[in-house]
């Protein structure tokens, strides 16, 4: 038998991230491919660096779009900057800390790690503490929005408790960045990565990353080269610089950056600012719905996230059946549990083009039916 094109269902996406793509990506996606040295493509790729400043709040100039997931956006940032000599202290309070930790020790480096509990935000009392008997520590690292158990994390002050025990800090932003508050400058984050597939409503596969300048002169002043030839950002800079002269590293995923630029201007059309409330209003929505259901979150209410609605499942109730309802009948994917939540619990995402009222809508009518049955 011949295979025939593949035609995918038309799902309501609304899990941990791919989160609804926007149409408008979508057909950004299908434009004519033209070279990746391409005078037009370089301009392009321009707008996406000063539109990435934008949704990151930052005047780095080391800011581009790694060409591969998250998770590679994540070990730019470790490969890049720790040696084995260094000193890390990681904060994990779920899944993504625990693949931080991961990250250091394959490096060869040291990792002290603040362990917090799954649901809760970071303790900065935690983090202090530790770095008080941590003298050694070079870089704090934390994941701003803990996407496997909806909490966030209060990044303006755990970056102010690293730099005051001169540390720098790397965080994970995949799924805060268009989503709730993020102000990488301000908030004096030195490495952050985030990916396309969650608050910004692109495809999966690329990671922006943005490094502050005291980054930039750890990285620049290496004395032993950076493990992963691919990931190593003074070779991807010199792509991603607009200095004019451009010396091929890899080929860029050309369509894909199309995508991203193009979930980039509808945040910039829409305003950072406004999709940040956007996303607290439909929580909000969710939330009295999901709680007039009978579910309960979670995480406590001032750590919660918009964007990842972490609920129990209720006591006689199959999680998988219900999550193959809500598939089934309704097209609808919601997340299961993750690690420590396997099982018992469910993540309702509300990301990017899916935190709308129609998504809202459709999560809890359908879910009320599948519970009934
Ligand atoms: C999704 C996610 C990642 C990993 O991103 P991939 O694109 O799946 O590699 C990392 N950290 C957090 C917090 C995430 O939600």
């Amino acid at each position: 038998m011949t295979i025939q094109s593949f035609i995918p269902p038309q799902r309501t996406l609304m899990g941990p991230g791919p989160s609804d793509v926007n149409p408008r990506v979508l057909s950004a996606l299908a434009r004519p491919t033209v070279g990746h040295l391409d005078p037009t493509f370089i301009g392009m790729m321009d707008e996406v660096k000063s539109l990435l400043q934008y949704a990151f709040k930052t005047k780095n100039t080391y800011t581009m779009a790694i060409s591969a997931p998250g998770s590679a956006g994540m070990e730019a940032c470790f490969v890049n900057l720790l040696t084995p000599d260094d000193t890390v202290v990681v904060c994990r309070n779920g899944v993504f800390g625990a693949r931080m930790i991961e990250n250091v020790q394959r490096i060869g480096a040291n990792v002290v790690v603040v362990d917090g509990t799954w649901g809760r935000a970071v303790d900065p009392q935690a983090l202090e503490d530790t770095l008080k008997q941590t003298p050694q520590a070079r870089f704090v690292a934390f994941v701003h929005a803990e996407t496997s158990t909806g909490a966030l994390s209060d990044a303006k002050v755990l970056c102010e408790i690293a730099r005051k025990h001169n540390c720098l800090t790397i965080v994970d932003a995949v799924t805060s960045l268009g989503g709730v508050e993020l102000n990488v400058d301000d908030w004096g984050i030195d490495a952050v990565y985030s990916g396309s597939q969650k608050c910004l409503s692109c495809v999966p596969g690329l990671s922006p990353v943005s490094f502050s300048e005291q980054a930039a002169s750890v990285i620049k002043n290496r004395s032993s080269a950076v493990q992963s030839w691919f990931l190593d950002q003074s070779l991807v800079m010199e792509y991603w610089s607009g200095q004019g002269k451009r010396s091929y590293h890899h080929t860029a995923p050309v369509n894909s950056l199309y995508a991203l630029h193009e979930s980039l201007v509808v945040l910039q059309n829409e305003g950072l600012e406004n999709s940040w409330q956007r996303h607290q209003t439909q929580h909000e929505k969710l939330a009295t719905g999901l709680q007039s259901l009978g579910l309960d979150f979670i995480v406590p209410k001032n750590e919660r996230l918009p964007q990842l609605n972490a609920v129990h499942i209720p006591q006689g109730i199959d999680d998988a059946k219900v999550r193959q309802f809500l598939l089934n009948e309704y097209n609808l994917e919601i997340g299961a549990g993750l690690g420590q939540f396997s099982g018992s619990a469910w993540r309702i995402g509300l990301m990017g083009y899916a935190a709308r009222n129609e998504n809202v809508l459709l999560c809890l009518a359908a879910l009320k039916e599948a519970l009934a049955q």
